[in-house]
């Protein structure tokens, strides 16, 4: 051992003579059962994989700035905002949704986008897509949504049938599955494509207004994607390519940057939209709600530990800060519960305390113990372990982070969300915004997807899509090679 390696030890931190070879009796064995270090060693070994996230298992990440560029402090007193300027340091994460851990990078999938600020008011999360939108407005179907893009429980493939049976029995998916479709499908690499909140937030400012909000990050790098053809080669050579891409361009300086902007829309005129804005199957027109610059964020910092920074980064869109609050989204609702649940099954109680996961800014909390505690909370007074006391010093509510009152009013029921609403018209939008290759490769992506699916299901999705833009049905028909006659219905 020279001198400049430290000594190499069990867990327990008993030095270790040998790191060769295992305790036997005799040359030949068999092995002691005394030998701890060889059974640490295979112990921990079969304790290295944690649960695989249920959906957007397979993902890449890195550090990055946020820096403000316009000055949106009528709108909302969150503190990441307050001047121009200011920098707040930022861990994301992007993701596909479906594949497993192992999948590769270039499958055709909606890409998850998440940003975790460390702000000066606690960790602020945007837990997006590549999307604006998704595929269901009610968080009661998103089990089985997950199911169809899953596999198969008997032939443990993953089945187009499920998936486009689900999809033409759910006509709420249309925009997204347009999307998904579309060029913008399959995303060369992270750096590559925008990111959307998705959902709609809420702002409030000092005076206590509230502005329903939607957050977006546009690429500054462009958008470049792969058709099938060439995602299919991409695919034959590296399933990787999105983390070599994203940590080689970090490792050479050269930072990916998006630029934030929100859209804004005043409290009362929700009640005026000719769509619900809190559908998540809907994107607020441009037109009537412009982007408003805010800043831009770059990634600048490869992660030193791809497990402790990637894979156990924790985001939940529960994680807002003073300025930022919910709205009536029912999918944001289900999402505030599931995230942060999901982590405390997969990650553990003490999920927040961990290094990528723990808020740089001040932590008083009075949650007691549970496994693997591994930090005290007790304001340096033992006895300070209930709330209200008498300690001093001990952690006390402020009101002056109150959220307005959030004004909703409603009979409990279980509403029919498929009443009501239209499904068809901001999908046709998109549709009719593509020009005609992109409208050729559009209607080419559905055929190829729906092989093997039945005629009948498939009769059934061409309606929908002929509701969309007839010219988008005979597109996918023509694709299909088959005769399609919209139904009077
Ligand atoms: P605009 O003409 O003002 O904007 C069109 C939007 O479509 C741009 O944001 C553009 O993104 C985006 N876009 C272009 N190609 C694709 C694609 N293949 N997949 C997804 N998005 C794409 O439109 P409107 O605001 O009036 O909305 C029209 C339609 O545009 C909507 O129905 C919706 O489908 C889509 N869209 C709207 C968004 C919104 O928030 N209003 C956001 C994203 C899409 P970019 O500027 O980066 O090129």
């Amino acid at each position: 051992m020279s001198s400049n390696n430290p000594r190499l030890t069990t867990s327990a931190g008993n030095p270790i003579a040998d790191n060769q070879n295992s305790l036997s009796a005799g040359a030949r064995g068999p092995l002691l059962m005394q030998d701890y270090q060889l059974i640490e060693k295979l112990a921990h070994q079969n304790r290295e994989r944690i649960p695989e996230r249920v959906v957007h298992a397979k993902g890449w990440g890195a550090f990055g700035t946020f820096t403000v560029t316009h000055d949106i402090t009528k709108y909302t007193c969150a503190k990441v905002f307050s001047e121009i300027g200011k920098k707040t340091e930022l861990v994301s994460r992007f993701s596909t949704v479906a594949g497993e851990l192992g999948a590769a990078d270039a499958e055709r999938d909606v890409r998850g986008f998440s940003l975790k600020f460390y702000t000066d008011e606690g960790n602020w999360d945007v837990v997006g897509n590549n999307t604006p939108v998704f595929f269901i407005r009610d968080p009661y179907k998103f089990p089985d949504f997950i199911h169809t893009q899953k596999r198969h429980p008997r032939t443990n493939l993953r089945s187009g049938k499920a998936a486009w049976d689900f999809w033409s029995l759910s006509p709420e998916s249309l925009h997204q599955v347009t999307i998904l479709m579309s060029d913008r499908g399959i995303p060369t690499a992270p750096m590559y494509m925008n990111g959307y909140g998705s959902h709609t937030y809420s702002f409030w400012n000092e005076a206590g207004e509230r502005y329903w909000v939607k957050f977006h990050f546009k690429t500054q790098q462009g958008h470049r994607h792969y058709t099938n053809a060439e995602a299919a080669e991409v695919i034959g050579q590296s399933r990787e390519t999105y983390q070599e891409d994203l940590f080689g361009a970090i490792e050479k300086g050269e930072f990916p940057k998006w630029t934030m902007y929100v859209q804004v829309m005043p409290e009362a005129e929700a009640e005026k939209t000719s769509y619900n804005p809190f559908d998540l199957t809907k994107v607020w027109p441009h037109g009537e709600y412009p982007l408003i610059e805010v800043g831009e964020f770059e990634l600048n910092r490869n992660a030193d530990n791809y497990f402790t920074d990637i894979e156990m980064a924790a985001y939940s869109p529960s994680n807002v800060v003073p300025g930022i609050g919910f709205s009536p989204d029912k999918m944001l609702q289900a999402r505030v519960f599931s995230y942060a649940d999901a982590h405390r099954y997969r990650l553990g109680t003490h999920y927040e305390a961990l290094p990528v996961n723990r808020p740089k800014s001040e932590l008083n909390h009075y949650h007691k113990d549970g496994a693997m505690r591994f930090f005290t909370n007790d304001f340096g007074n033992p006895d300070a372990y209930y709330e209200p006391n008498t300690v001093e010093g001990s952690a006390k509510e402020d009101p002056s982070v109150k959220e307005p009152p959030l004004r909703i009013s409603g009979d409990a029921d279980r509403y029919n969300h498929r009443e009501g609403n239209d499904d068809y018209t901001q999908p046709g939008n998109l549709y009719r915004i593509f020009n005609d290759e992109q409208k050729n490769r559009l209607h080419h992506n559905i055929a190829e997807a729906m092989d093997g699916v039945p005629a009948g299901i498939i009769e059934k999705q061409l309606n929908h899509f002929h509701k969309c833009d007839p010219a988008y049905a005979k597109g996918i028909a023509d694709a299909l090679g088959v005769e399609f006659k919209p139904s009077e219905a």
